[in-house]
């Protein structure tokens, strides 16, 4: 595989970029080598620098459920485009964009258009301060909430801890606030109301962690987290960055039919475009400025350009058999990769999403459960998959999504191409 054009942009990035990227993980360290710069992508498929084409399942993480360059999506932004793009002021897209979520979700009342994820999560993390007026926040190591300061922990060793920071510059004093406790383990979470009794504003989960592996949880533990929330008058934050529209227009509170006090969205809320937003009870969002005293603005919040991309991505999202399809397609690659069983390879899945793990065990909750050694698998596999045109996530700890856009024939393709890649695995 040619790619000496990429190995040319990346070293004249080195020159612009921290590591050569604006965001680490492009920077290819976890698999080795030099990232692909793209140049376009069409459907399923990307074009790098270099001419190779390649099937995509990274998706710029997630948000492209339809795909790249989505006609419907690309008509919609430059309509509104003509029109200018920012204002400052209110549009009648920020009000379409709302009611086409709150009309199909029975789990928030009202919503607030934030301009990433990251930012959706701080802001609902001040709101549930400022509603309970407690400081103390619980974490699960695993889960990834954005890179704001009190969430950049990681657990220590006992059963219940504070975090320590897992990146320089956060005061401790922060870190001090947030619990992290492991998944899965209901004796750590009792553990920490016994200690932090009425300190803790809220628990924060990804209902489906998806930035460490799939951790896919029991519904059990994620109603369990729910009950001891309600006992202790402590919010219950869902961040469904990830899962939100994803596995179900509803997400994944929709999926296990459990009611959070909050919801984060990002990813594929904006069609491509920066996009978050938080939601919860008419109760709970009269807290936020002006309506009350938690403040929270932003200049491009609610951006019409973004929201009309938005607007076109979920009403597709919204037609009947969407997401079944959408699954079956995943079925149908998994069922292919499933007779694979070279290193004990195996394919974690939830609705479009998808996470390949090298390991004998059957299932995998926790952090602690993955085999940093088995990573090594992961990196040889990855770049041979490059080699059959094959894209994904440069790390083993990312999972892999479904488009829209994916074809019988991409699949196909992919099953192959894994089959001469775990040759060289094994
Ligand atoms: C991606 C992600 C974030 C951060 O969103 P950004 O748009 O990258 O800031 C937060 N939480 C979860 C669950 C995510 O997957």
């Amino acid at each position: 595989m040619k790619n000496n054009t990429s190995a040319q942009l990346f070293e004249k990035a080195k020159n612009f970029f921290p590591g050569g990227v604006n965001s680490p993980v492009r920077a290819f360290r976890s698999v080795g080598g030099t990232p692909l710069f793209i140049d376009k992508g069409k459907g399923s498929h990307i074009w790098d620098a270099d001419g190779n084409e390649l099937v995509d399942y990274c998706c710029s993480w997630g948000p492209l459920i339809l795909g790249h360059a989505n006609e419907k999506v690309l008509n919609a932004v430059e309509k509104t485009m003509r029109n200018g793009t920012s204002f400052g002021a209110p549009t009648r897209l920020e009000n379409e964009l709302a009611e086409l979520i709150l009309s199909n979700n029975p789990f928030i009342e009202k919503i607030r258009f934030v301009s990433s994820g990251t930012e959706a999560v701080m802001s609902a993390i001040r709101l549930a301060r400022g509603f309970t007026g407690r400081n103390k926040i619980l974490k699960f190591e695993g889960c990834y909430h954005g890179h704001s300061d009190s969430l950049l922990v990681k657990a220590g060793s006992g059963l219940v801890t504070f975090g320590n920071t897992s990146s320089a510059g956060v005061p401790e004093s922060f870190v001090n606030e947030t619990i992290v406790v492991s998944l899965n383990n209901k004796k750590a979470v009792e553990e920490a109301f016994a200690q932090f009794h009425n300190q803790i504003a809220c628990i924060i989960i990804e209902p489906i962690p998806a930035n460490n592996g799939l951790l896919l949880q029991d519904k059990d533990y994620l109603q369990f987290l729910r009950d001891i929330c309600t006992k202790n008058g402590t919010l219950l934050l869902f961040d469904e960055v990830i899962s939100g529209f994803r596995v179900g227009f509803t997400g994944a509170a929709g999926y296990y039919n459990i009611k959070p006090d909050i919801i984060t969205y990002g990813k594929i809320i904006g069609g491509g475009f920066p996009v978050g937003a938080y939601g919860a009870s008419k109760e709970i969002m009269s807290k936020i400025s002006p309506e009350g005293g938690v403040y929270q603005a932003g200049t491009l919040s609610g951006n019409p350009v973004a929201m009309s991309a938005g607007i076109a991505q979920l009403s597709e999202c919204l037609k009947p058999n969407f997401y079944k399809k959408l699954e079956s397609k995943t079925q149908k690659l998994l069922s292919g990769l499933s007779q694979f069983k070279t290193k004990n390879f195996k394919v974690f899945s939830v609705g479009s999403i998808f996470w390949i793990a090298f390991t004998d065990k059957d299932k995998i909750q926790t952090a602690e459960d993955i085999d940093a050694d088995s990573m090594q698998y992961f990196r040889t596999m990855y770049h041979h998959l490059l080699e059959h045109g094959i894209y994904m996530g440069p790390s083993g700890y990312e999972v892999g999504f479904m488009s829209e856009a994916h074809s019988d024939d991409d699949i196909t393709k992919t099953i192959a191409a894994f089959h001469k890649a775990l040759q060289h695995v094994q």
